[in-house]
């Protein structure tokens, strides 16, 4: 037995994972109970961790899509969005006034100002920007459209130059390495251990969460554990088979991004962004302290963890970067690229909350968002943990659930094109004219043989289609098992 599990000996609360909700549910819990042992686990390395990879922005509105707003779920998920806006700054102020902010401030920005540029797809860029107005308007946020070359800082290529712009106000950003020591000090300071290591297994007995299992092989019992492994949630919460297909799957949803020294150590005051396009979270640019900024990010599910940017998603990055906000980021440092996997569940929507074992939590599948819902989310838990009700809205993503159906097969399915066909026109492609008209009509019909096979029931989410439909025979014959086990189980 290693000796730092030796020396704990058991623990009353173990969170798995020291990623932002791992270690926002650990500050919540250990502040709650001071006389409790609470442990989170997780190597400093934080392999596949999104959280370092994140930009980080606080978008509640942002982040809205007409999809989203087209569903009930959807837009259920939007009201979580913009409550946790509203604890950002009573949180961050929490965080520095234990003395946490040694490294710098956790705010990088206030607010955000949306491009609507000539890049891209009408059907999703046109449709996502009006979806934000609206939900600015019906939740009466402040916000303002702005003339474009008003827009500061900027300075695109000509042919990306934008069309529109929103200045949404209160919509920031924080510097997620700083938010993560600010985080780990914050936890140590309330009486929280912090052990480097790696959960292997969940060990459980009579219907009850007994401990966890080190990578090492050691056993740490535990009262009740939380697990917030990010994208590796499921597989751990898997190793209690009864679990295995009562809570939906979790994939990598892998995203790229990069910090950049800019070529005079100018910044733009505000975070810079699209709206969310061609499956990823759109293009943004985060100011960070002394004359860096974050680009992000990229974003394609995967069926398997990958742990490094392909050089193809690093071009891409820097030339939507270059081309579509500041032509002077072409001759900028680069200082680091970095590579994340979203939690990404199987249903497209988050797993926060309890399962039908007695004093096992899950947080994960939060995928494009979860850093902006950390304090929500930490602040359920932590209730949840000790007895309480939680926040009520956040029940709805329950994990122990049947997938949720929040589209139908048919909107999956143009969604899943369109998404396609958008991904050529930001990269951009050249193609002759009347051939984007012909791929389209050409994709529609392997997606829907693709989707009937896989299942009757359910569909999976758009972005993880096509990482389906270019995996490997055996996977999607693999994934055709796992839904009809699913649908066994709820059935
Ligand atoms: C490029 C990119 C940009 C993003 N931008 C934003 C943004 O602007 N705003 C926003 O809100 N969200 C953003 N996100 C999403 C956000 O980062 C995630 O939703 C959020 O960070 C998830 O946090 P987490 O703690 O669940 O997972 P993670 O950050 O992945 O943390 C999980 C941790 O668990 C550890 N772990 C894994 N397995 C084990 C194990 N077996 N035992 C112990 N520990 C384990 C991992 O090493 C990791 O440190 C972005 C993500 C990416 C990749």
């Amino acid at each position: 037995m290693s000796e730092t599990v030796d020396a704990i000996g058991s623990a009353d609360v173990v969170v798995i994972g020291n990623g932002v909700l791992g270690l926002t549910a650990g500050v919540e819990i250990a502040r709650s109970r001071p006389e409790a042992r609470v442990v989170v686990l997780g190597k400093a390395s934080r392999r596949y961790g999104a959280t370092p990879a994140a930009g980080a922005m606080l978008g509640a509105f942002g982040e809205v899509t007409a999809h989203l707003l087209a569903s009930e779920h959807g837009r259920k998920k939007h009201a979580l969005a913009v409550q946790a806006q509203r604890l950002w700054p009573e949180w961050i102020e929490s965080l520095e006034a234990t003395g946490s902010a040694e490294d710098g401030r956790i705010r990088t920005s206030d607010d955000t100002v949306m491009l609507l540029n000539t890049v891209g797809h009408a059907a999703l860029d046109d449709a996502n920007f009006a979806a934000v107005r609206t939900a600015l308007k019906e939740a009466n946020a402040p916000h303002e459209e702005i003339a474009v070359e008003s827009v500061d800082w900027i300075d695109p290529d000509p042919n990306s130059r934008p069309l529109r712009a929103l200045h949404i106000e209160g919509e920031g950003s924080v510097d997620s390495g700083i938010l993560l020591s600010s985080l780990e000090r914050a936890f140590k300071r309330a009486g929280g251990v912090l052990l480097p290591v790696d959960a292997a297994e969940l060990r459980a007995g009579n219907g009850r969460i007994e401990g966890v299992v080190t990578e090492a092989g050691d056993f740490l019992p535990a009262g009740q554990v939380v697990v917030a492994a990010g994208a590796r949630s499921h597989a751990l919460v898997s190793t209690l088979p009864s679990l295995a297909h009562r809570v939906p799957r979790v994939y990598d949803g892998v995203g790229v991004s990069a910090l950049i020294d800019t070529w005079d150590g100018s910044a733009p005051a505000t975070v810079l962004r699209t709206t969310n396009r061609a499956f990823a979270c759109g293009l943004h640019l985060v100011p960070r302290a002394g004359g860096s900024v974050y680009i992000g990010a990229t974003n394609a599910v995967c069926l398997e963890p990958r742990g490094a940017a392909s050089i193809e998603e690093a071009v891409f990055l820097f030339n939507c970067a270059i081309h579509q906000l500041h032509r002077g980021l072409n001759g900028s440092g680069i200082r680091k690229i970095q590579a994340g996997s979203r939690p990404a569940s199987i249903d497209g929507f988050p797993l926060i909350g309890g399962t039908s074992v007695d004093g096992l939590w899950m947080l994960s599948g939060t995928y494009r968002d979860g850093l902006h819902m950390s304090p929500l989310i930490g602040r359920h838990i932590a209730s949840l943990v000790n007895g309480g009700t939680g926040v009520g809205e956040l029940a709805e993503f329950h994990p122990e659930r049947e997938p949720i159906s929040a589209w139908s097969r048919e909107e999956i399915l143009r969604d899943v094109v369109r998404h396609t066909m958008a991904t050529g026109y930001e990269f951009p492609w050249r193609l002759p004219l009347e051939w984007p008209h012909l791929m389209e009509t050409f994709l529609e019909a392997p997606f829907a043989e693709l989707a009937d096979r896989l299942s009757d029931t359910y569909t999976p989410p758009a972005d993880l289609m096509t990482a389906i439909m270019f995996s490997e025979r055996a996977e999607q014959d693999e994934l055709v098992a796992y839904y009809a086990n699913v649908y066994r189980e709820w059935h």
